[in-house]
């Protein structure tokens, strides 16, 4: 591992702080952090943590010993000096002559101990901090140190390739037992640069930022050297069929298996080496034998959910994949059962849908409540494939345990990292949007992502698209929607990104004028193309999705007033909305026997690239009004906007029973009223 310390770089840093009245040793206790922190085989998604004593003045002047410790939840890659919990010092330490202290008194211990109330919790591991005498502490949960004590041999393995640099802890939660150990190792062996905690990670120390850090990056090179050129050709493959359903089709299936408990968000990733670790024999064994770190289960719990390869033409996948969905669930309830009784029955299950499913042949898929956490859980099962693979390639891959996975997964302060957020309405589901790019459609987009809905969002605009989409966070894609082609491939970017499709919002449009007597056939087939049949095209690709999840879905069209009460020389525009909004209808009747509900909005008046300026100007000439009264020529009198639309779009998804139906979004106008 390159040890990326530049003296330039922490000088530079330094300064930038002196400027914001950060003193040196913090400037340079964020700057080697940052440095762990972008090294993602040391730590991932606020794993480690780092820590400094120093001398800090409080309000009334006292100076007194600090110890300054990253909050729990923080990622090193990103940390400010604001991220570090200001604690007292001699508070902490004076805990160092008691037996015990349970959870309950470690948190008020900790409380009392920080300088600012208003500071978050500092890590769980602040008292191995507290207890070690150097002024700087670093700690990871190397990739490399993992795989070697991640094994039945740990213990002699790390001896043999730390030698007296470095001593091995056994197992332990976190807390005052574990860090009283370590203190005790490290004065058996003053000289030592460091502290292997088995099954955990890597504690190093020194006087300075710089000299911490160095023994970290020196001491995970060393456990790297001992793997080096083991990781390859580790796993003896199992019998996969050759040809295999593409990740699109099977994604859906996946995320329905899963979404009978819940909605979720699933993040697919496959690399040579992910495929030959869900490819092996052994599989089975080596990935449930639980995450490679303690604090890994709380993302993606203590086992995957394997499944068997989806075989083309064998026509069983599905089924299958529901029969080892229900096992898993029933398998963690029974996980659950047996170690609450250890605690006295007094916790609370967690879900029991499983966050990481491999999939042979194809790769691996992080579950989640949305795109991030997802994406997290898939981060998360990369690396844990990383270093079993590595632990596989030198011995035999042995994590903590259950019993010691169970007891960190259900450890309150372990579960406060993952915050007590409130879960919008919408979290979990995927809202496809057409024409998306602006106008109505990109209202839309940020009306459902603001729900908590992960978007994709298309346009025959690309650019537009992928504009509006990074603007939600969501994922964009230029599509012209009268391509039944692009529109499949469409659809199967969004399986492959997000694991399906729960709304689809089809709104693309375009409006051609003409006189009904004396209008070009083109013209008007040009307009039905686009106003009728990619709206047909588009939900045909919805409903395959839908029903391949298998729990529903949400078709939504924009059909516009002129469906219902036609306008002069506008019969291009009006007669394929009027055959989308029995489109629409249709779809409710053949396919609530699936669970797909079908809904149109009527909007009418809003101003957007289908209805400019200058069109403003000619229809409200045709109706011998002005742009003004025309614009605001409604019963309430008001400017119907795009972001109105857009919440009836949101409202009709809500609507769970609601199918068949058309929402009319234009101020009031009782000649375009349904009846
Ligand atoms: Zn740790």
């Amino acid at each position: 591992m390159k040890n990326r310390y530049q003296n330039k770089e922490a000088k530079a840093l330094i300064a930038r702080y002196r400027r914001q009245g950060v003193a040196a040793d913090m400037a340079l206790r964020i700057y080697t952090s940052r440095l762990l922190g972008a090294e993602k085989s040391l730590v991932i998604h606020g794993g480690g943590n780092t820590s400094m004593k120093t001398k800090v003045t409080d309000a009334s002047g006292m100076e007194f010993d600090a110890l300054c410790v990253k909050s729990s939840g923080h990622n090193l890659d990103a940390l400010e000096p604001d991220d570090m919990t200001v604690l007292d010092l001699s508070l902490l330490s004076g805990l160092k002559k008691l037996k015990s202290l349970p959870d309950q008194d470690m948190i008020k211990a900790l409380s009392r101990a920080k300088m600012d109330p208003a500071q978050p919790n500092p890590s769980v591991e602040t008292l191995l901090h507290a207890f070690l005498p150097d002024a700087f502490i670093d700690h990871t949960h190397a990739n490399a140190v993992l795989a070697l004590t991640n094994q039945p041999n740990g213990k002699q393995l790390c001896e043999e390739v730390f030698g007296d640099r470095a001593v091995v802890v056994p197992y332990a939660m976190s807390g005052l037992a574990l860090a009283k150990k370590a203190v005790a190792a490290q004065r058996r062996h003053p000289n030592i640069h460091g502290i292997v905690l088995m099954c955990h990670g890597l504690f190093t120390f020194g006087k300075t930022a710089k000299e911490s850090y160095t023994r970290m990056i020196r001491l995970v090179s060393q456990a790297e050297k001992r793997l080096k050129g083991k990781g390859k050709k580790v796993f003896a493959a199992s019998a996969t069929p050759k040809k295999l359903l593409p990740v699109a089709h099977v994604a859906p299936m996946v995320r329905g298996a899963l979404s009978r408990g819940g909605s979720w968000i699933l993040d697919f990733r496959t690399s040579d080496s992910i495929r030959q670790f869900v490819g092996g024999k052994d599989l089975a064994r080596y990935a449930q034998a639980g995450p490679v770190t303690p604090d890994h289960v709380i993302r993606i719990k203590p086992k995957p959910l394997i499944l068997p390869p989806p075989k083309v033409g064998g026509g069983n996948f599905q089924k299958e994949l529901l029969k080892e969905a229900a096992r898993f669930s029933d398998r963690y309830r029974a996980y659950f059962e047996k170690h609450n009784r250890r605690h006295g029955g007094d916790k609370t299950m967690r879900d029991p849908t499983p966050r990481v499913v491999l999939v042979p042949g194809l790769g691996l898929f992080g579950v989640g409540e949305t795109t991030r956490i997802a994406a997290i859980a898939a981060d998360m099962a990369a690396t844990n494939i990383d270093v079993i693979t590595a632990a596989e390639g030198i011995g035999t891959f042995k994590s903590a345990g259950e019993k010691n996975m169970f007891d960190i997964e259900y450890w309150a302060l372990e579960a406060a990292k993952l915050g007590a957020a409130k879960v919008p309405p919408l979290a979990g589901r995927v809202a496809v949007i057409t024409g998306g790019g602006s106008g109505i459609g990109a209202a839309t987009a940020k009306a459902f992502a603001d729900q908590g809905a992960a978007v994709a969002v298309m346009d025959l605009d690309g650019k537009a698209a992928i504009d509006v989409a990074a603007s939600v966070g969501g994922f964009g894609l230029g599509c012209d929607v009268t391509d039944a082609q692009q529109i499949e491939r469409a659809f199967d970017a969004i399986a492959e990104i997000y694991g399906g499709v729960d709304v689809v919002v089809s709104n693309a449009g375009a409006a051609w004028q003409g006189e009904i007597g004396s209008v070009d056939k083109a013209v008007l087939r040009k307009s039905f193309e686009l106003n009728f049949w990619a709206h047909q095209t588009v939900a045909q690709n919805a409903v395959r999705v839908m029903k391949a999840q298998g729990v529903g879905g949400c078709l939504l069209f924009n059909t516009s007033k002129q469906a219902v009460n036609p306008g002069a020389d506008f019969g291009p525009y009006g007669l394929p909305k009027a055959a989308t909004l029995f489109l629409m209808r249709q779809y409710a009747v053949d396919h609530g026997k699936d669970g797909i509900r079908s809904n149109a909005v009527n909007a009418d008046r809003i101003r957007s690239g289908l209805l400019t300026n200058g069109m403003i100007a000619s229809r409200s000439q045709a109706r011998g009004l002005t742009a003004e009264n025309y614009m605001g020529g409604n019963l309430l009198g008001e400017e119907v906007l795009a972001e109105d639309v857009a919440k009836a779009f949101v409202d009709l998804a809500l609507s769970l029973k609601t199918t068949g139906a058309v929402m009319t979004v234009d101020g009031g106008n009782i000649a375009a009223a349904l009846r």
